[in-house]
């Protein structure tokens, strides 16, 4: 049996189950202090029998170098309490000292979505792929010939700065550390703090879909041009707004004005496996660690 936690800043979705296709059991728990969650969450692993290892995609940032005393921690959050947090090692000791997969909640998110794109007979085993998730803050995972990039550290494509929108010059962007980076400018709380409701409650035709389609399509665009991915998938609650991922798309195609080497072959689409991308990609790095064991 594998166990996986879908790590959020707001909840935590915990599951076990054979293998990544096979998740038995699922359970959500929020996101409190790190003692209370990272107890909670034990407790209910050992309410459903022995695990053989555990994944964990988590939020972040995170330290990810194997060489680090500091692996498998949440480091720099500005979330309270959780900064510099023992998350991987923790829990599996908890869970009997198994063998624990750690990454970036979007990276498991990727991971899955190349396996679910290869299994689909969509693509060849290795290949490219980049997963965003657009919700209360923007992250995105990378996948290049069938592996999770981490460089120095893991991508912080949330973070880069898009070029202003004309009809949006005047919003200061609301990323602690940067103001009007692409998380400051069109995460849920940036579309919040200019128009009061969240994207999905916007009217369609209102100017601040094109806005945020905008943005979201520059951050496709850069990904494209900078390491060529084949496909951005993209998901979080708030590219659960009717039309905005065929938006985005339509922007983005705009914004390379036909360029970029194999244009026609980049895709932007919705996950395929639904709001599971996250957690199956966190029971693969469980399989990977039972298997590297
Ligand atoms: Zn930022």
């Amino acid at each position: 049996m594998l166990a996986a936690i879908e790590a959020g800043g707001t909840k935590f979705v915990l599951a076990v189950g054979p293998s990544p296709d096979t998740i038995t059991t699922r359970h959500t728990i929020p996101t409190r202090d790190p003692a209370t969650t990272l107890a909670e969450a034990a407790a209910w692993f050992a309410s459903q029998g022995p695990v053989t290892a555990l994944g964990i995609g988590s939020f972040g940032p995170v330290e990810l170098d194997p060489a680090s005393p500091q692996w498998g921690f949440v480091t720099t959050t500005p979330k309270p309490g959780w900064a510099g947090t023992d998350v991987a090692r923790h829990l599996a000791r908890e869970l009997g000292d198994v063998p624990v997969g750690f990454d970036t909640d979007v990276n498991a998110a990727a991971l899955a979505e190349h396996r679910a794109r290869a299994k689909n007979g969509g693509g060849e085993a290795g290949g490219s792929l980049a997963y965003l998730t657009i919700g209360t803050g923007i992250g995105g995972g990378l996948v290049l010939d069938g592996k999770p990039v981490h460089g120095i550290a893991h991508p912080e494509i949330g973070h880069i700065y898009p070029r202003r929108h004309p009809n949006d010059c005047d919003f200061a962007g609301v990323c602690p550390h940067h103001g009007d980076c692409l998380e400051g400018l069109a995460a849920g709380p940036a579309v919040m703090a200019r128009w009061g409701v969240s994207l999905s409650e916007l009217p369609a035709d209102h100017p601040g879909q094109a806005i945020i389609a905008d943005y979201i399509a520059q951050a496709c665009h850069v990904l494209f041009a900078s390491v060529a991915v084949e496909e951005v998938v993209i998901g979080g609650g708030v590219a659960q707004t009717p039309g905005l991922v065929d938006k985005v798309a339509a922007r983005a195609r705009a914004l390379d004005a036909g360029y970029l080497p194999g244009g026609a072959r980049h895709r932007i689409i919705a996950p395929r496996l639904g709001t599971n991308s996250g957690i199956t990609g966190a029971m693969l790095l469980a399989e990977r660690a039972a298997a590297e064991a």
